[in-house]
This record gives C-alpha cells, structure tokens and sequence, in this order.
C-alpha cells in the first residue's frame, strides 16, 4: 500500500463559504447586502461568541443570570448541553451593529445567501440575554460544523495579518484597511499588500506497508506525538521541503511524496500542506534533538488502539506518575489527525 487518500475533508478546509472577490470593491452592493448580512464579533485574544444546541425562543425560555460572561478560560472544550446539538457561532444582524458596513469590518464572504463580516468585538456587544460562551478557533473549531469552522477561520486568519500590517513594509508609512479587509494600501505611496499566508508541509512517513512514523516535539509532554511538520523556505519546492524536513528532524530519506490536501491554519497565519511519503525503517534515525526528543515507528494496530481509546493530546498534558504513557495523537481539527485516520484506514 504505497497510496492512499483522505477520508473526509481537513476540517478547516474552508470550502463552505463563498469568496466574492468582486463584491469586496462594489461597496454599493455591500450596502445593499448589509440588511440582511450578519456579523461575527472576535474579540482581542480570537475568540467569539458560540452558542449549543438550536435556536431557542427567548419569549418563553428563561435566560440563565450570568450566562453572558461565562467564559471558558482554559481552552477546555464545554460539553453539549442539554439543548442537544453542537456548538454554532453567535453572530449579530449587521443593521444593528451599523447602518452601513464600518470602515473597518472585513467581508468574509458568504454563505446560504447570507454576507458574513467580522469585526474586532468584545462581550460589550453581544446581545446580554444570549447564552453565549467566548471560545476561540482552536478550542471549538472541531466541533463547529463546516460553515461556522469556515467564517472563523478567515475571520481569525484575516484579522491577526491586519493586525501585523499595520506600516508598509517598503517604506514604513502607515497602511489602510482596502477591499472590504482583503488589502492594506500604504498612505505614502499606495503599495499594497495582501494577506499572508505562510506554507507549511506535514507529513506522514509510512513504509508502504504497515508502519508509520511518529515524533515527539521537544515541547510537548511524553506521550504526545504527532506527524512530522515544518515551514516552506523561500525559493523551495513542497516537494524538497518535504524531504529535507523528514531529513533534518530524524534523518531518513524519503521516496514516493504524494499530496493529500491542505487546511488553513491561521495560528498565526499557517497554510498546512498534507503529504505522504516513504521510507526504509531500516534506516537509522538521526533525530534533530533541538526539534525532536523522541520518533518511532508504529504499527497499523497500536495506531488504531490509540485512535480507539479517543482521547488526544489534552490527555496526555496529565502523563501517568509512573509507566510509558499511552500514545496521544492529535486533536480532530488538525490535518495531522485527518492523514492519521486516514491511513489507519488505508489498509
Ligand atoms: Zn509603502
């Protein structure tokens, strides 16, 4: 088996929301949108306001006193409520944020017929009534479905490069927003600038056959593992940055690269290329001890027992006192779990 494919799309794959390039300069259809646009409040550290389960009828549902400000700190998922359903954004009708699209929302673009923009928000604007909790992209978005885990994603992605594109980097003069947030032009002389996306490949080594290779970040607590990652250099192919990644973090040749697919990953502002590729595991592994402190070789088995026993990486930041702790692999969100699944199913 030296091919296989993913079995569903990266999770933040993006491809539920539509990119009206053309409306992004038409401000007059912006306006005539704005009626029934709505708008996705994110506030300083990237979270916004999500809600579980259905629409409920405020008239006859009582609110919870103090619902608004509960807020999830630790990044820990909630559980689904009573309600039933998963989590969905909590996003605002746009006439009552403004009578017309302010100068500093960004279109994200839209979905069911409906034009989503974000702007930069705190609790101040959410409605008090709703029962809101704030999370961020990184905590929630696996369990958002594929519209809500789209407008968040570009929303995160596009506000943290404003963010840091604040002066041109030609000629250090102060930059404006442009195109409804999809530009930032520079007052002194109008450079403009796009937002940035840095790639990075992700990879999954495999044998052809029944084994795969994990590594342990230096970071990350025992038991936590993963595929190996690494950012595109400029002037390299995906296809050489595959290879000498695999080469510098644990010192194996690789043969046969295949692409699977890609994601957003907007912390900050990563695009994350998923391939394949094979190697000998009778080569020795060299690790790069600055990056990596541990790699193995698994079996099909024990990479199915891991993804059997459900638990990801928040479990393994509570390794046992004493043992080898069981093998942690990555959260649902990220495309290294997808690849992961995806070959445990392969053969
Ligand atoms: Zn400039």
């Amino acid at each position: 088996m030296t091919d296989f494919g993913l079995v569903r799309p990266p999770v933040l794959a993006g491809a539920a929301l539509l990119r009206d390039e053309p409306l992004r300069q038409d401000t007059g259809r912006q306006k005539e949108g704005w009626a029934t646009a709505r708008v996705l409040l994110v506030d300083e550290e990237g979270r916004s306001p999500v809600l579980w389960g259905p629409p409920v009828d405020r008239s006859s549902a009582g609110e919870v006193p103090g619902a608004a400000d509960r807020v999830d700190d630790t990044g820990a998922v909630p559980g689904v409520d009573d309600a039933g359903g998963g989590p969905r954004l909590w996003t605002r009708a746009a006439s009552e944020v403004a009578g017309s699209p302010p100068a500093d929302a960004l279109l994200l673009g839209e979905a069911d017929g409906v034009a989503y923009w974000a702007v930069r928000g705190g609790r101040e604007q959410a409605a008090a009534g709703d029962e809101v909790r704030w999370l961020n992209l990184f905590s929630v978005g696996a369990e958002l479905g594929g519209r809500d885990a789209a407008l968040l994603a570009a929303a995160v992605a596009l506000l943290n490069w404003h963010g840091r594109a604040l002066f041109c980097a030609r000629d250090g003069s102060p930059t404006r927003l442009a195109n409804a947030g999809w530009a930032r032009v520079c007052e002194a002389q109008h450079h403009e600038e796009y937002p940035r996306t840095d790639p990075a490949v992700i990879c999954l080594v495999h044998d052809g056959a029944d084994r795969m290779l994990l590594g342990r970040h230096r970071a990350w607590p025992a038991g936590r593992f993963s595929v190996l990652a690494g950012f595109v250099e400029a002037g390299e192919s995906l296809e050489a940055c595959v290879a000498r990644e695999i080469g510098e973090e644990v010192g194996l040749d690789v043969t046969d690269i295949r692409y699977l697919g890609s994601q957003a990953w907007p912390f900050p502002r990563s695009l994350m290329l998923g391939f394949h590729a094979v190697a000998d595991p009778a080569q020795p592994l060299r690790l790069d001890e600055a990056e990596i402190s541990e790699a193995l070789w698994v079996t099909r088995d024990e990479v199915r027992q891991a993804l059997a026993r459900g638990d990801d990486w928040a479990a393994a930041d509570d390794p046992p006192a004493t043992g080898t702790p069981p093998i942690r692999l990555p959260g649902r969100m990220s495309i290294a779990r997808t690849m992961i699944d995806s070959w445990s199913a392969a053969g």
